[in-house]
């Protein structure tokens, strides 16, 4: 292996703990969930609520996790009292993403580089 090819291997070396490294992160995101929270009125809990009888305004906010799922749209409902943490896991789904781009950024730069040695450079 000529000279060209040990710095590029160290140079693999070091991009390969750098991706690694973004694996690691990610398991901070592990609870993620991919969606968008939307806020929706509905006819509120009480029954007599003239809310609940038709062409009326509704009034009970709803909050959903809404997001595409095999062409359709899903709605997961979300109680309030887990919202902050719903809101968490949409947002640490971007993140999630935002790593899974870093990591691919860094394999492209590995395979070009291993490839320019299996070429024998
Ligand atoms: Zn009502």
């Amino acid at each position: 292996m000529n000279q060209s090819s040990k710095c590029k291997v160290r140079e693999i070396d070091k991009l390969r703990k750098e991706r690694d490294g973004i694996f690691e992160q990610m398991l901070k995101y592990r609870g993620a969930i991919r969606g968008t929270i939307t806020g929706i009125y509905k006819m509120c809990s009480n029954k007599e609520c003239e809310c609940h009888s038709t062409n009326r305004e509704k009034h009970g906010l709803g909050y959903y996790i809404s997001s595409s799922h095999q062409g359709r749209t899903r709605m997961i409902y979300v109680p309030s009292l887990i919202l902050e943490e719903a809101k968490k896991r949409t947002e640490d789904y971007k993140k999630v993403m935002e790593l899974i781009e870093e990591i691919s950024e860094i394999n492209s730069k590995i395979f070009k580089l291993e490839k320019e040695i299996k070429k024998g450079g």
